[in-house]
């Protein structure tokens, strides 16, 4: 059985209704249909156009939320629970879901060099409500809804580096994000196994990330 658009959207906009605090009780059955109504009797004229912030021309937040009841329902059924969506500014990642905390976060900086890829980020944090890592189910589900897998890079999101290890061989510097245990230089060392005549030493640590 499937329902006509009229219906999924009466629905769609019903559920976004209830996410509102002061709605959070669900309506007995027998209503349901009048708060449809009354819903869409009392609700201004949304725009069509995307509602974007001043500085930054990204999707303002309430956007992000409309994305993601529109997307649940094209995909989800409209399974997926609502969760918290908010702008990071000091991520250089695309976005990342937090299951402790119910949170999808949305990468500013990321965006606003790739502002086409937003409704992208969104579906692929949307499928880690369900799948945390990225096995065969995430990927799976990230090929059904068109997702990607991993996010673009640019040089401008490198993050500088936490610590620079150098070989006590031939000076190679190794800036790394992770601190390195057993490492030992990639020129020096020949084969892939750990050498400790070359093993990397730690020559800077960066006390602020
Ligand atoms: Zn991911
Ligand atoms: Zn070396």
């Amino acid at each position: 059985m499937s329902r006509n658009k009229s219906q999924r959207k009466a629905l769609a906009a019903l559920n976004y209704d209830l996410f509102q605090p002061e709605d959070l009780s669900p309506p007995a059955p027998a209503t349901l249909y009048t708060t449809i109504r009354q819903h869409q009797s009392a609700a201004p004229a949304v725009s069509l156009s995307t509602v974007r912030e001043v500085e930054t021309g990204l999707p303002d937040t309430s956007e992000l939320y409309r994305m993601f009841d529109r997307f649940n329902w094209l995909y989800f059924d409209g399974r997926l629970p609502r969760v918290k969506i908010e702008y990071s500014t000091r991520m250089s990642s695309a976005g990342s879901y937090t299951p402790q905390r119910r949170l999808i976060r949305i990468g500013r900086k990321y965006h606003q060099l790739f502002t086409d890829e937003i409704a992208d980020t969104l579906k692929h944090e949307m499928i880690h409500i369900v799948h945390f890592r990225h096995g065969a189910a995430f990927k799976a589900e990230a090929v059904r809804v068109g997702a990607s897998i991993r996010a673009k890079a640019h040089p401008s999101l490198k993050k500088p580096p936490k610590y620079i290890y150098t070989c006590p061989n031939c000076g190679r510097e190794y800036p790394r994000q992770k601190r390195l245990r057993m490492a030992s230089c990639g020129l020096c060392t020949s084969g892939r196994k750990f050498d400790p005549r070359y093993k990397l030493k730690l020559k800077l640590k960066k006390r602020h990330s």
